[in-house]
């Protein structure tokens, strides 16, 4: 088999075989198949699609190719969740301990923020302290015994999808419902847990623009997480506005924790005990209805907020900031964007904002970027809000006054208004189990 015939059985529409895929995978991350033959082949691929026995293949071979978690000891209790990238979306913080509460064990491996979205990772580096590296042998200890532990992810993680990705950014490749499951499927079943519940969003914060799209790729991706063994769900969710109030680090630990306290935003309390419950669905073998009221239970009585201080302590945080987070340090500037119309806000555009909280350096623009854990964007108003000129809609905060500027034009763009109310859209429009 040469991978000329590979591109030209896939070019016809014809299905790969196994060895067919691994083939390419392979060769292409051992550096043996020049770019221009798998851009070709991601370019066919993109064009004529992969059947489930593809599709499956690729993601094994995407997962294989580097370091693995065995979680075995755990049996059938790990459950892991994803998210398929938002804005203001900080549910890990409150789903990890919560699901934790219920008796998941989570042990996960989070990434980082790129362009609009934020990451996992540098939210929680917002504690001082807080360490995002563990030895294999901590990382289990500790979810042996507190139940949860999240940390960065391996450098060797899904070495094959590194390279795939950064050759789909620059051969418009990226938007194909195969390669898009074999990749993140392809980098969450390392991660080892049983039970795998999907955070798809859409909207205009999302990579999926319509809830129809996101059905696709959510279907796909629960198909091939069970084919793999896994136990899958999804859930789809609405990414047309950010999730709460807060953009940026610290501003969104801080909406974690008054949600851990039972105080947060209705939205993302709704979404976080919606995702623990789909994770103690899947893991326990309890009814969804049943497992979401449980979880409901758990944070509101504060087991979740105690699970979380356990969590952050074990790692290295200081978890005095928890109790009392007026000791994170807040941004060195403050700006309040006004409103200059009666009315309605009608849309607002979740990309443009979390550029522009990245803008007032709460995002990386390359990956070598530094952060300013201090920046970002309190929201005041959201779509459906009635307005008056002169309202605030939101606050912007960084350390650099320069940046606030540019930041508060990108923002105002982000805001339509009509002088007509709207209905709310749903927060969640389907759930997979
Ligand atoms: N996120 C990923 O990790 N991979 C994709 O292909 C798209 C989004």
């Amino acid at each position: 088999m040469t991978v000329y015939d590979i591109i030209t059985k896939k070019k016809r529409g014809e299905a790969l075989s196994r060895d067919e895929v691994r083939c390419f995978v392979k060769g292409y991350t051992e550096g043996a198949i020049p770019d221009y033959q798998v851009s070709a082949l991601l370019m066919a691929i993109c064009l004529n699609g992969m059947n489930d026995d593809e599709t499956c293949e690729l993601t094994m071979a995407i997962a294989e190719s580097g370091d693995t978690v065995d979680l075995s000891e755990f049996g059938a209790l790990t459950a892991d969740k994803h998210s398929t990238g938002g804005v203001g979306d900080k549910t890990t913080l409150i789903v990890a301990p919560l699901a934790a509460a219920l008796g998941c064990k989570v042990a996960k491996m989070s990434g980082r923020g790129l362009g609009h979205t934020g990451g996992t990772v540098d939210k929680l580096e917002s504690f001082p302290g807080y360490r995002v590296t563990l030895s294999e042998d901590d990382f289990r200890r500790q979810v042996r015994e507190i139940g949860v532990a999240v940390i960065g992810q391996s450098g060797n993680l899904a070495p094959a999808d590194k390279k795939l990705y950064a050759l789909r950014d620059v051969t418009a490749t990226v938007d194909s419902v195969p390669l898009i499951t074999s990749s993140i499927m392809g980098k969450k079943l390392p991660s080892g847990a049983k039970s795998i519940v999907l955070d798809v969003k859409y909207g205009s914060g999302a990579f999926m623009k319509t809830p129809e799209e996101a059905e696709i790729l959510a279907e796909n991706m629960v198909k091939i997480g069970r084919l793999a063994g896994r136990n899958t769900a999804a859930l789809i969710t609405n990414m047309d506005t950010p999730l709460g109030f807060a953009v940026g680090n610290t501003l969104e630990v801080c909406e974690a924790i008054a949600t851990l306290r039972g105080e947060g935003p209705p939205d993302l309390a709704e979404i976080s005990i919606s995702l623990a419950g789909a994770m103690a669905h899947l893991t326990l073998g309890i009814a969804y209805e049943v497992a979401v009221e449980r979880a409901r239970k758990l944070l509101y009585s504060g087991a979740a907020l105690k699970k979380f201080k356990e969590w952050i302590s074990a790692q290295g945080g200081d978890v005095s900031f928890i109790d009392n987070p007026d000791k994170f340090i807040s941004a060195k500037y403050k700006k309040e964007l006004k409103c200059g119309t009666d009315g309605y806000i009608s849309a607002m555009d979740a990309e443009k904002i979390g550029l522009a909280a990245m803008e007032l350096g709460a995002g990386r623009k390359t990956k070598d970027s530094e952060i300013d854990y201090s920046a970002g964007i309190i929201l005041a108003k959201k779509t459906g809000d009635k307005v008056n000129a002169g309202d605030t809609l939101a606050t912007l905060y960084s350390s650099k006054y320069e940046l606030i500027k540019e930041a508060e034009e990108a923002l105002l763009d982000a805001y339509k208004f009509s002088d007509k109310p709207r209905e709310k859209e749903k927060l969640i429009y389907k759930i997979l189990l």
